[in-house]
């Protein structure tokens, strides 16, 4: 990979850990907006200020380092930032990037598209703070370090919300007050960097499927799935905040809002709440063992295959909801580390589906991970399509460059 070529550096920056992907923007992406920058490197440390331990590699899987530092070295994000930063740049011989794409968890009712970062811009994110408080402060965090090093160097925001910012007012509500709805407390949705991401990769690899009603489940830590039709989103599970929709690692998805009353009633005070819902739900909550599900499809506990349990259910009920706005659907898309890598939560939530949708898998296919793993008889193609949220930002960087006269 020749570093003559504009690098952009796309930046995720989540509670304990800091993500940095390096990419090259090809010459022929200078006219086409459609040219996806080229991955040449990634870096991340997991465990700020607690256990940080640094991971680069190279994008043809050459390991650059993998070390471990007292606490004290990486205390912050900002340490861990420069950190990457400078490891990266070693790697690819000091080329300093031209601009910096971050993944911006709420965008909120103003943002449909990725944009230039000003002050302006960042006061607007800061105001949406409350509306994802475990996410949207470590992004401000990277993108304030560095507008300070660097403050005349393009900075991009991409939202996680911006894909489903066309939905219609019916599935934006709540029934609450209008009132509120006014004031912004409104389904928003996320994961959309994932879904557009999809999107596109479905034009690609099956158009007849991209262009009809199309349901995708990205089932990560996070979860969510997101109606579409014609590639644009109309409907997702994700609410006000990440926390709405499907049970995931730590999250619960959709609870009764009486729960929480009750819990305050009994004193349990609001961040305590907040810690529960986000932190000690979902997978882990159910499971008293792990949110992560390769751990809980390989234990013998009782709980374990509760937690397993629930999640297909309740993944594949709201497939259902989903259905119902879309008035059907023509393929179901898995993606993301549990959609595309486990044949056997795919077959336990496509099994809920067979007999009121006819989904119907290959079992042979699903266990390999193909692209398409039903049967032809299926009534629904259901195809795995790996994400690629760090891909989008770059492209969504490369074209803010562009029309900013950067390339
Ligand atoms: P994040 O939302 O943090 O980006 P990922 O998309 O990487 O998370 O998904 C992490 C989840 O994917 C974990 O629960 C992990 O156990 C699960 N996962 C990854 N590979 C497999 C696999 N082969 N089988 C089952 N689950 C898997």
């Amino acid at each position: 990979m020749s570093t003559s070529h504009p690098v952009i550096l796309v930046v995720n920056a989540g509670s304990s850990s800091v993500k940095v992907s390096i990419y090259v923007v090809p010459d022929d992406a200078h006219h086409n907006v459609d040219i996806q920058p080229t991955l040449a490197a990634h870096g991340q440390i997991e465990g700020i200020g607690v256990a940080p331990r640094l991971v680069a590699k190279m994008a043809d899987g050459r390991e650059v380092t993998d070390q471990r530092f007292p606490a004290e070295q990486v205390p912050d994000h900002n340490a861990a930032f420069r950190l990457i930063r400078l490891t990266l740049s070693v790697a690819l011989r000091d080329t300093p990037p031209v601009a910096i794409g971050h993944r911006v968890v709420h965008g909120g009712s103003e943002f449909a598209d990725a944009v230039r970062i000003d002050d302006e811009v960042i006061a607007k994110l800061e105001a949406l703070v409350p509306l994802a408080p475990l996410h949207q402060p470590h992004n401000l965090t990277a993108i304030r370090a560095i507008r300070g090093a660097a403050p005349e160097l393009l900075q991009v925001a991409c939202f996680d919300t911006a894909f489903h910012a066309g939905h219609d007012p019916l599935t934006q509500l709540m029934a609450l007050p209008y009132e509120y709805f006014e004031q912004g407390v409104r389904r928003y949705g996320f994961h959309g960097l994932s879904y557009a991401y999809i999107a596109r990769r479905l034009r690609q690899v099956a158009p007849d499927l991209a262009s009809g009603r199309v349901i995708v489940a990205h089932l990560g830590n996070g979860a969510s799935l997101c109606a579409m039709r014609d590639g644009k989103s109309i409907d997702s599970t994700m609410g006000l905040t990440a926390l709405d929709g499907m049970p995931m690692g730590t999250r619960c998805g959709s609870i009764d809002p009486g729960a929480v009353l009750y819990l305050a009633a009994q004193g349990m005070d609001t961040d305590a709440i907040q810690s529960m819902l986000y932190g000690q739900s979902g997978l882990k909550g159910i499971s008293g063992i792990s949110s992560d599900m390769r751990a809980l499809l390989d234990s013998d506990s009782l709980r374990a295959k509760l937690a397993v349990d629930f999640y297909a259910w309740r993944s594949a009920q709201e497939i259902g909801k989903l259905a119902v706005t879309l008035g059907g659907f023509d393929a179901l898309v898995f993606t993301a580390g549990i959609g595309a890598n486990s044949p056997d939560v795919r077959a336990r939530i496509c099994a809920h589906l067979t007999d009121l949708f006819g989904v119907s898998l290959d079992a042979a296919a699903n266990a390999e991970n193909c692209q398409r793993v039903s049967r032809d008889a299926s009534q629904v193609p259901v195809l795995v399509l790996p994400t690629d949220e760090e891909g989008m930002i770059a492209l969504s960087t490369a074209r803010i460059l562009r029309e900013n006269g950067g390339l």
